[in-house]
């Protein structure tokens, strides 16, 4: 088993059935560097940033994995891409990656839907 794999299992483990450390960032109990936020989500810098701009943008309601969410979840999706797809473009004009990791062997951590926002560089493809 991988590194991120295990860390991955552990979390599931630690998290898939209670709030996650993004809810106290919502609720502003821990720190984070807040870039964006309105009624239904909000963005901040990744604390372990993998490019020069590395933000995540979260809903405040939990949905705890993509692949878990459901139909009536569809307008609070797309607020999130088009939010996005405008914070991405005001912070990397030249352009930027979407990355949504989803359960284990996504290597998803946090069990809080998040998309992270990467750009500031030159992205490579394939992504893995
Ligand atoms: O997609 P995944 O679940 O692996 O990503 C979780 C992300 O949350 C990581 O990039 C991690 O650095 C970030 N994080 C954060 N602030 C925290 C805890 C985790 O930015 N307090």
């Amino acid at each position: 088993e991988s590194e991120n794999a295990g860390i991955a299992a552990k979390s599931y483990a630690e998290n898939n059935s209670a709030e996650t450390i993004f809810t106290k960032i919502i609720r502003k109990e821990i720190p984070a560097k807040i870039i964006y936020e309105d009624d239904v989500c909000l963005a901040f810098n990744d604390v372990n940033p993998q490019a020069p701009v590395h933000f995540l943008l979260i809903p405040k309601t939990r949905i705890d994995c993509l692949s878990s969410s459901k139909e009536t979840d569809a307008q609070l999706l797309g607020h999130l891409m088009y939010t996005a797809g405008q914070l991405g473009n005001s912070l990397c004009p030249k352009g930027f990656r979407l990355v949504i990791n989803n359960g284990q062997e996504g290597c998803q951590s946090v069990y809080h839907l998040h998309l992270h926002i990467l750009g500031g560089m030159q992205c490579g493809w394939p992504p893995v």
